[in-house]
């Protein structure tokens, strides 16, 4: 039996997808991609450059025309990778609560996904990946040879992403992380283009009363059944 080379975790805001993944393709020797930073690059940019998010076209443009870059980390301030837009390091912009209020209308947009999907897929053709988003399973790696989706309560969602904010030293409103994650679970999950949802294939676990180490042996479980 052989081990899967391409692997798609999804599932909503804060259910473990980017620490799963992280440790999982750390301990496979797989490359780790996170496609929600793509994404965030986009409304980032629009934003720095006054670009109205409610302009679809020149989201879209924008989004058509940006290049974006993501290596190993430059810097060891506990950031997973390095992200660049043009050029310029906008590893932790991306994270900023605006982003986190714009992304999704932004990944609404269907000139959007097809460009930051083009190449998601290409990043992808090479194996040996773990590529975590909301619609990797069903639209970007619809043939994934190990498909997750990571799910948790709202609530428990909001605690996790409170305490990351916190640990970073920075204010955070719980009230405020949960009425923003409601909407970008609604906008996610009700948008035209691929919408948030288990693929029919995917393995579904939910996480909320799980530590990370159980969840990522849950994962592994799966990793060691499946035969691509
Ligand atoms: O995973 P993360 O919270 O960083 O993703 C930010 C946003 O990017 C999501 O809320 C979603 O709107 C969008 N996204 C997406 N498709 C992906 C990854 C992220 O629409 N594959």
């Amino acid at each position: 039996m052989s081990q899967p080379s391409r692997i798609a975790i999804d599932g909503p805001a804060a259910s473990g997808k980017s620490t799963i993944g992280e440790l999982l393709a750390e301990q496979l020797h797989y490359v780790y991609f996170d496609t929600g930073v793509m994404y965030r690059a986009v409304t980032w940019a629009a934003l720095q450059r006054g670009i109205d998010l409610a302009d679809e076209k020149a989201v879209t443009d924008l989004a058509e025309r940006i290049h974006i870059e993501v290596t190993q980390p430059t810097v060891a301030d506990g950031r997973q990778y390095t992200v660049y837009a043009d050029g310029e390091d906008i590893t932790w912009q991306i994270r900023r609560p605006e982003v986190d209020h714009g992304v999704s209308p932004v990944s609404a947009y269907p000139g959007v996904r097809a460009a930051l999907t083009a190449q998601q897929r290409r990043i992808g053709q090479a194996g040996r990946i773990v590529m975590v988003g909301r619609d990797i399973g069903t639209v970007v790696m619809p043939d994934a040879d190990l498909k997750i989706y990571l799910d948790a309560s709202v609530e428990e969602r909001a605690r996790r992403r409170y305490r990351e904010i916190r640990d970073r030293g920075e204010p955070a409103d719980y009230d405020h992380i949960l009425r923003d994650m409601r909407r970008r679970d609604r906008i996610d999950s009700e948008r035209e283009t691929a919408p948030l949802r288990p693929a029919k294939d995917a393995v579904i676990i939910d996480t909320t009363a799980m530590a990370v180490p159980e969840v990522l042996t849950e994962v592994k479980r799966w990793v060691h059944q499946s035969d691509p």
